[in-house]
């Protein structure tokens, strides 16, 4: 029998967690959580992306900021701005959400936030943390967070002798999830577009991650059997059997038939999406906790 992770339900239990942490750390401080976000220009997905942040920041009791700058910000007003944002003692978790317009440069401004407050994980001093194993002295990439969730759920915390696979290296998700994974006592391979004979690597993972950005790439003989198939991949693909024009969401497993195979699976849409926002909000209030001098909790 398969399993088939639900993302959403699991979501929902760490949003609950991050809630009870925010409020004991009211009641035992006075501290109230708080997170801002930035958004440059008029892109209608971002703002989608960061209307969904704040709601779910204020569902968790959270104060939360958002900034809406005009498509024409120039470098020095976000830079300045991110400055006044790192300054205020109100705010735990400060993100500035990507893409930015064209003619911004992301990297410096990334990179300007105060690692501490940089709950995206994105900045060299956090990914830094992560390639030593100092998994509790910086903030982890929201994404491969949630992903280890899941594997942890499924095969505890101790992933001795358990052969994992990630395909995709990037820095903001397959580096990171490799980390975690390696951090966890498995045996990583990263794996990419130079990778000779994919799939007879892939077919050696125990756990199988894909983060690659292409429909449907890995086949039901790519998956060993009763491994557990993690699939962060999120792509649009035309669907005419749903009218003219119409399309749908696909991840980089193709589900169906991998699911004949797999010991645990995630779907997409509904399995590692609805946990980068979870893991958001949990990262604001583990730098919350630090804030305040306490141990933070663990999601
Ligand atoms: P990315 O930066 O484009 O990285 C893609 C990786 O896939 C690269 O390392 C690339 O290898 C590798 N790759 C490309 N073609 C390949 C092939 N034919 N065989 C093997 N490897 C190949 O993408 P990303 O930011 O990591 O995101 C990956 C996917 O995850 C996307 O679909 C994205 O939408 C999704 N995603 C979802 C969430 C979420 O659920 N919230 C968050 C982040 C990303 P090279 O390095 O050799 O080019």
């Amino acid at each position: 029998m398969t399993t088939v992770i639900d993302g959403k339900q699991v979501a929902a239990s760490v949003i609950d967690a991050v809630k009870s942490a925010s409020e004991t750390l009211t009641n035992e401080t006075g501290v109230k959580t708080g997170l801002a976000v930035v958004i440059v220009g008029n892109d209608p997905a971002s703002h989608a992306y960061v209307g969904a942040k704040g709601r779910m920041a204020k569902e968790c009791g959270f104060t939360s900021v958002q900034h809406t700058l005009p498509e024409d910000t120039t470098q020095e007003e976000l830079a300045a701005l991110v400055q006044t944002l790192n300054a205020d003692e109100a705010l735990h978790g400060l993100l500035v959400q990507l893409p930015l317009p064209k003619h911004l440069n992301s990297e410096p401004i990334i990179q300007s936030i105060l690692p501490e407050k940089d709950v995206d994980g994105l900045h060299v001093v956090n990914a830094g943390k992560l390639a030593t194993g100092d998994l509790d002295g910086g903030l982890v990439s929201c994404t491969p967070a949630g992903a280890m969730v899941f594997v942890k759920r499924t095969h505890g915390e101790d992933l001795s002798g358990l052969n994992a696979v990630v395909i995709g290296r990037s820095n903001l998700f397959g580096k990171p999830m490799g980390q975690l994974l390696l951090a966890a006592n498995a045996t990583v391979t990263i794996a990419h577009s130079r990778t000779k004979d994919l799939a007879a690597v892939c077919r050696g993972a125990d756990i199988l991650v894909a983060a690659v950005g292409r429909p449907e790439m890995v086949k039901v003989d790519w998956v060993k059997p009763g491994a557990t198939v993690i699939d962060v991949g999120i792509n649009r693909i035309a669907a005419p059997e749903k009218g003219e024009g119409k399309s749908r969401l696909v991840g980089d497993v193709a589900f169906e038939e991998a699911a004949k195979v797999a010991g645990v699976i995630t779907p997409v849409p509904g399995g590692v999406g609805p946990m980068t926002i979870a893991m958001l909000m949990a990262n604001t209030v583990i730098a919350a906790y630090r804030k305040a001098g306490r141990k933070a909790p663990k999601f």
